[in-house]
């Protein structure tokens, strides 16, 4: 069996890695990985597997994606099981579908595997269900590396105003626009917000504020983290319950 497996490795606690992830980590010739919130998933592996690391090493550019389809793309002529791992789930903001197009257009057979994606599971140990009945009848996972100031912005602000749950990943940087632009479409100052570091793991770290102080309050806060919007924040006075 030769296959190519765009594999999601779970937002961080090693225990939410899907058994299919765990069968074809424990199987990989190759394993190809981004910096992984997890990296003790690697420990799985059989003897012999070899390791490529193509993720962002802090303060240095991340290898550029076409490289990254050439890596692939060249281990899965040399290799049986070639396993790309990637953190949370690889469709959502992974760039698995661009991957999942270059081999495609190669003719390389592939399989997806989805993770358990940060965006709810990181919310989740956190005390915050991403919809709650008569809170949030939805909720919305949004890129927060698009600047809200951008001219074109891709992303529709005004979808924001109801009280639906907005998470941003990739926003942590962005945080101060993001409130900013969320009291502008008409937000109350005091609308609740929760940032959550190093969500699901030992490092866990959640500050819970509103949109006017969430800036202050997360100050310094690691990476990677992602930003809860939502009256459903509310809910982790009570529903908090994950310790570390
Ligand atoms: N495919 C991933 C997301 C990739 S984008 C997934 O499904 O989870 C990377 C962003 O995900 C980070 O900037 C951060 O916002 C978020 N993220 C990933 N792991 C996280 C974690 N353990 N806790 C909090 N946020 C996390």
């Amino acid at each position: 069996m030769k296959n190519v497996y765009l594999t999601g490795a779970g937002p961080g606690d090693v225990e939410l890695l899907t058994l299919k992830a765990h069968r074809v980590i424990c199987e990989a010739d190759v394993i190809i990985y981004d910096r992984l919130a997890n990296p003790e998933i690697l420990e799985m592996s059989k003897d012999g597997c070899e390791f490529i690391y193509v993720g962002k090493e802090d303060g240095r550019h991340s290898v550029p994606q076409d490289e990254i389809n050439n890596i692939i793309y060249q281990n899965s002529l040399k290799h049986n099981i070639v396993v790309r791992l990637k953190g949370g789930d690889p469709f959502v903001f992974g760039r698995g579908g661009e991957e999942a197009l270059y081999l495609y257009s190669k003719g390389v057979e592939f399989e997806v595997i989805p993770g358990i994606t940060s965006a709810i599971s990181a919310p989740a140990y956190a005390g915050i269900p991403v919809t709650h009945r008569g809170i949030a009848v939805s909720f919305r996972v949004v890129t927060g590396h698009e600047s809200p100031n951008k001219k074109e912005s891709q992303i529709s602000w005004d979808n924001f105003k109801t009280d639906d749950t907005i998470v941003f990943l990739m926003g942590l940087h962005n945080l101060s626009k993001i409130s900013s632009k969320l009291i502008e479409i008409g937000k109350s100052k005091d609308y609740p917000v929760a940032v959550i570091s190093r969500g699901t793991t030992k490092k866990q770290q959640v500050v819970v504020g509103t949109l006017e102080n969430i800036v202050d309050k997360s100050k310094g806060i690691p990476t990677p983290a992602l930003i809860v919007v939502g009256q459903v924040v509310s809910l982790r006075e009570q529903l908090e319950w994950f310790r570390g």
